[in-house]
């Protein structure tokens, strides 16, 4: 009996055991985190077998933070597996492009397509629109509406029931005008599915896009793979791109998106409106698909580089998730005082694609600059309010004649706000670790 119990002690003590059982308790933990995300079961167990043979045990055994280690680990290998390993092709400003879209009805295709065409119309690009569905009644006016708004030239048919013969039109009509982004938008269902599929194949035939794009809405759950692959099947999917990402669902679809169609996810929709459309940025995709605060890399940050005295501030505001465009100028000014950019604004996911690209610091810190001579026009109330309906027309001039700039610009830095705020407003309620306390993950 002494034996056994001694035997024990000594496997107990056996670091490699021990730390093979974090290993196995925490993967479980961070599995199942997973799976909620909607991950598909198998891509969740392959990440298991190689995180079990990337982490080195030993080293486990070494570091006072296992799980920091082990979810490092698995960070890293979902980074990887949502990285197909080559670009999708990227369209060229001035050259002719013809970008197809494809996917369910439902999804967000039509919606997808104008958000793509505006958000390249903003770079100065010259889109157009293309409506090859013709199965669904409305389709065109959907699309008719959006482009109208956005100011984007479109070509669709009430009467031409063949899909495939407006597409070609269309894209015919624009390559004549010399519209450097050609999108074709296409239908979503069909009475047989295997007829969908066959339409795709012939619209993609006949108009032979430069690039397809599969359009996912990020909700689907663990349908994703074989949705992904039966479009992948019928057509050369190229990039992903997910929708409804402001929704509850974490998008944990993307992975098999990208496994089926061995293409990147190149943007995600945010919500119904145009401008509610962000280029895919991996780290805070993943950071939210193992539900662990976006934000846990942030508060380290945040612990780093604001002066402590004004750390219980900034974190209580944070928790209460309400950001006016006074704490946007204190943000603003942090981030100018600091230096280079990549402080604390720029662990936040969502800002710092769009706010501070890399390689653009200097024209960031100019444009952060603008806007902050824009707010200095600003009275306090509205720098103290968090409706951004105050801001009527006769406030907007104002502003914009108080600081010698454009009403656009104005505009432009409310638009800036809107998003910032947005972002913000998902810490609400946050539990906030205390400096050192940053263990629990
Ligand atoms: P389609 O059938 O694939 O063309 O899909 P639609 O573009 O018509 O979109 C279907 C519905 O989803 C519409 O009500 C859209 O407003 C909505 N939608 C599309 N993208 C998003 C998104 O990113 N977020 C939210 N909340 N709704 C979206
Ligand atoms: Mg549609």
């Amino acid at each position: 009996l002494g034996g056994s119990i001694a035997r024990a002690l000594q496997q107990m003590s056996n670091a490699t055991i021990i730390d093979e059982k974090v290993l196995n308790e925490c993967l479980n933990e961070i599995s199942r985190a997973l799976l909620q995300s909607d991950v598909q079961f198998k891509l969740v167990r392959d990440m298991q077998a190689n995180i079990k043979r990337i982490v080195n045990l030993d080293e486990l055994a070494a570091g006072h933070n296992k799980r920091r280690i082990i979810q490092q680990a698995v960070f890293n290998e979902l980074c990887k597996m949502l990285d197909p390993g080559k670009p999708s092709f990227t369209p060229k400003k001035g050259k002719t492009s013809v970008v197809m879209f494809v996917g369910l009805q439902g999804s967000g295709k039509t919606t997808t397509c104008t958000k793509y065409a505006y958000y390249h119309q903003k770079k100065g690009w010259k889109p157009a629109l293309v409506c090859a569905d013709t199965f669904r009644a409305g389709a065109f006016d959907q699309l008719k509406q959006n482009a109208t708004k956005t100011k984007i030239p479109y070509y669709g048919s009430y009467m031409e029931s063949d899909p495939v013969k407006i597409a070609v039109e269309g894209v015919e009509t624009f390559k004549k005008e010399n519209r450097d982004l050609i999108i074709v938008d296409t239908s979503g269902r069909h009475k047989q599915e295997a007829a969908l599929f066959e339409e795709m194949r012939q619209v993609s035939e006949a108009t032979k896009p430069d690039l397809i794009i599969f359009v996912m809405d990020s909700s689907i759950g663990q349908a994703a793979f074989d949705q992904a692959q039966a479009f992948k099947q019928s057509v050369a999917v190229g990039a992903v791109i997910i929708t409804k990402m402001d929704g509850h669902a974490k998008g944990g679809g993307a992975l098999s998106a990208v496994a089926a169609t061995k293409s990147p996810v190149i943007f995600i929709g945010t919500g119904e409106h145009m401008e509610e459309f962000e280029v895919f940025d991996v780290k805070p995709f993943v950071s939210r698909l193992l539900g662990m605060g976006d934000w846990s890399g942030f508060m380290d940050k945040i612990h780093e580089v604001v002066p402590t005295d004004q750390q219980p501030e900034l974190l209580q505001k944070l928790s209460e998730g309400s950001f006016t465009l006074r704490l946007m100028y204190e943000q603003f000014q942090n981030i100018l005082k600091m230096g280079p950019i990549g402080q604390v604004f720029s662990m936040l996911p969502g800002f710092s694609s769009e706010l501070m690209p890399k390689g653009h610091e200097k024209e960031s810190q100019a444009k952060i600059k603008r806007y902050m001579t824009m707010m200095d026009s600003m009275t306090n109330a509205e720098l103290d309010s968090t409706n951004p309906k105050l801001f009527n027309d006769s406030r907007i001039m104002r502003i914009a004649r108080g600081s010698g700039r454009s009403v656009r610009d104005v505009m432009e830095m409310m638009e800036e706000y809107k998003r910032l705020a947005k972002i913000w407003s998902k810490m609400k309620g946050l539990k906030i670790p205390k400096k050192g306390d940053m263990s629990s993950l």
